[in-house]
């Protein structure tokens, strides 16, 4: 598989993550390694929190959209080899909330491990600071 973005030392293989699959359930299960777009890396994750909202996430209908791939708070091995640790939160930069400084807020926002995959995997696929 050819890959776009940096990439941490994934083997091309499949990859072990825990998925959430349907409310009260999740799986282990093989899935096809992160291909990160223009603009994200592969981080290589080493250590992944479990939130309580993950607890709450999984076990009731209408906080995750299942298949996916959960966990928002996780570290691990950068491209370039380095160390670094994921903010989940991924804002526009343009509304009117980004624009007074409290991107935590944005409109638009999406969260790691909530709207996309996220670190419950060997590997991740997150977007570079912008
Ligand atoms: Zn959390
Ligand atoms: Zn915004």
């Amino acid at each position: 598989m050819a890959h776009n973005g940096d990439h941490a030392g994934g083997m091309g293989g499949p990859v072990r993550a825990l998925v959430f699959t349907a409310p009260g359930q999740v799986e282990l299960l093989d899935v096809p390694e992160p291909d990160p777009a223009p603009g994200e890396v592969l981080v290589e994750v080493r250590a992944a929190g479990i939130c309580g909202s993950e607890l709450h996430g999984a076990r009731r209908p209408g906080f995750r959209q299942p298949p996916l791939i959960m966990g928002h708070e996780f570290a691990g091995i950068g491209a370039g080899g380095e160390a670094v640790v994921i903010n989940p939160i991924l804002s526009c930069g343009r509304c009117a909330e980004c624009r007074r400084g409290m991107r935590h807020v944005c409109r638009e926002r999406e969260i790691v491990g909530v709207h996309r995959a996220g670190g419950f995997a060997r590997d991740a696929e997150v977007r570079r600071r912008r």
